[in-house]
C-alpha cells in the first residue's frame, strides 16, 4: 500500500515509522527540517507524555484511544529506537538527556532504517477519488492512504472539503486587568491557581510567572485551554500563595507575627512572601507600609490572610504565542481507526484532530497515540 503522509511533526513522524512496517511510505514536510515543533517542546527538553492524569488532561474522553495505548506504549515506542527516558518529581517523562534534539534524532533513524521517503515540500492540493492524488508545487503523486498530521494548519482540510471545529489558541499566558508590571517576571513554585468560569471552578498546582500585563506559568497555561475551549476569555483566577495551609491556619500564623519586634507593616511582611508580592498585597488592599503594627486590627489581619489564599485577578485576553490550538476534526466524524467516516483511506492524527490537553505531555501524548492507531495494519 502506498501512504503519504501530510506533515512531519510528532504525528506525522510517528504515523511514519508505524505505517512504514506494513507500507510504502512517503512524509511530506513543509519545514527545511522534520520535527521542527518537537525542538521547542518542554523549553527544549520535550514533555513526551506522563505517567499519570491522563482521566482529566483532555477536553473529551478519549478513553478508547487510551486504552489501546497508553504512556507505557509511547515509552516503549521510543526505548524501541534507543531513546531513554527518565520521569520528574510530578510525572513527567523527557529524554534522559533533557533534549528534544534526542527524540528528532531517533524518530529520524527509524525512519531512514525503514525507507520512508521524505518529500521537503508542502502539500498545495489533495484529491481524493477513490484513491489520492497529492499536489507539491513541483510534483503530482497517486496514493492509496493518506494520514493527515498537519497540526493546527486548516489548508489541506479545506482542500479535503472536511468540517471542523475552528482553532482558537491555548496553551498561552492570559491578560489581567489587574497591574502586573511590579510583579513581572516573578516566579512562584508550589502554588495553586484555580479558574473561575460561572458555577464551574478548575485548579491547578505548580507554577506560576508574573509577566509585565499578567499570568504565565505552567498552572496558568493548563488554565487557558479551559477558557479557550469555550472561546471566551472573560473570567477569574485566584492565587492561593499557600496552598498548603488554611485560611484559619494563616490568620494564626499572621497573628503570631504580631507578637514579633516589628515596627510597622511592611516589617511585618519581610520574610513571609518575596518582597514583590508583600509590596502587591499590602498595595491591593491599600494598606500603609507604615502604619505601625500595633494599629493592626483582626480584621485588617483577616483581610491579609484572605488575599494570600485568594489573590484575585481578572482575566481579559491573551498573549499571541500558544502552545497549541484547541479545535480541529470531530471524534464523532473518525472511526476508531481514526479513520474519516466519510472517505475511506483518509486518517487524521495528532492535533488537526478536535483533542487538546493541558500541560504535561499530553498532548504529544496524544499526537504520538492517534499516530500509532492511524498507522496500524
Ligand atoms: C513552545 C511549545 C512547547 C510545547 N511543549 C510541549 C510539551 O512539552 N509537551 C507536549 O505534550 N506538548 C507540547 N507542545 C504541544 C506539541 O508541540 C503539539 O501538541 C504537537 O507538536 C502536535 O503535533 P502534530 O504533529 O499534530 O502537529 P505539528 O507538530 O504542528 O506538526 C504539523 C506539521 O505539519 C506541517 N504541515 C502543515 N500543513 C502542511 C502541508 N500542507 N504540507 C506539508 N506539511 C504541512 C507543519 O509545517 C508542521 O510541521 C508544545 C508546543 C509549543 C509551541
Amino acid at each position: 500500500m502506498k501512504v503519504a503522509i501530510i506533515g512531519a511533526g510528532a504525528s506525522g513522524l510517528v504515523a511514519g515509522v508505524c505505517e512504514s512496517s506494513h507500507s510504502d511510505v512517503t512524509i511530506y514536510c513543509a519545514d527545511d527540517k522534520i520535527g521542527k515543533k518537537i525542538l521547542v517542546t518542554g523549553n527544549g527538553r520535550c514533555n513526551l507524555t506522563n505517567v499519570s492524569g491522563f482521566e482529566s488532561a483532555y477536553n473529551q474522553d478519549i478513553s478508547k484511544f487510551l486504552e489501546r495505548y497508553s504512556y507505557l506504549d509511547i515509552i516503549s515506542f521510543f526505548n524501541n529506537y534507543g531513546l531513554e527516558v527518565h520521569v520528574d518529581e510530578e510525572g513527567r517523562v523527557y529524554p534522559l538527556s533533557n533534549s528534544a534534539q534526542s527524540v528528532v534524532d531517533v524518530l529520524e533513524n527509524a525512519l531512514k532504517k525503514a525507507n520512508v521517503k521524505i518529500v521537503y515540500e508542502k502539500v498545495e492540493d489533495i484529491k481524493a477519488n477513490g484513491d489520492f492524488e497529492v499536489v507539491t508545487k513541483t510534483s503530482v503523486e497517486k496514493f492509496d492512504k493518506v494520514i493527515v498530521a498537519t497540526g493546527s494548519e486548516h489548508e489541506i482540510l479545506d482542500k479535503l472539503g472536511v468540517k471542523y471545529k475552528p482553532f482558537t489558541p491555548s496553551l498561552m499566558a492570559l491578560k489581567t486587568k489587574q497591574k502586573t508590571l511590579s510583579l513581572s517576571g516573578l516566579r512562584l513554585s508550589e502554588v495553586s491557581a484555580t479558574l473561575v468560569i460561572g458555577e464551574k471552578s478548575y485548579t491547578q498546582y505548580g507554577e506560576v510567572l508574573f509577566k509585565d500585563k499578567g499570568l504565565s506559568g505552567i498552572c496558568i497555561f493548563s488554565l487557558s485551554a479551559y477558557l479557550s475551549r469555550i472561546n471566551n476569555f472573560n473570567a477569574k483566577i485566584y492565587i492561593d500563595l499557600l496552598p498548603k495551609f488554611s485560611v484559619e491556619n494563616v490568620v494564626k500564623m499572621l497573628s503570631n507575627r504580631l507578637k514579633l519586634n516589628f515596627d510597622n507593616l511592611s516589617e511585618f511582611m519581610t520574610g513571609l512572601f518575596h518582597k514583590k508580592i508583600n509590596n502587591y498585597i499590602l498595595k491591593c488592599l491599600n494598606y500603609d507600609t507604615t502604619m505601625p503594627i500595633n494599629k493592626l486590627e483582626q480584621n485588617e489581619i483577616n483581610n491579609l490572610a484572605k488575599i494570600i489564599k485568594n489573590m484575585p485577578f481578572d482575566i481579559v485576553g491573551y498573549y499571541e504565542n500558544n502552545q497549541v490550538k484547541s479545535g480541529g476534526v470531530a471524534l464523532s466524524d473518525l472511526k476508531g481507526s481514526l479513520e474519516y467516516k466519510k472517505i475511506k483511506n483518509l486518517y487524521f492524527v495528532g492535533e488537526v484532530v478536535d483533542v487538546d490537553g493541558i500541560c504535561g505531555g499530553y498532548n504529544l501524548s496524544w499526537a504520538f497515540i492517534s499516530a500509532m492507531i492511524a498507522g496500524e495494519k
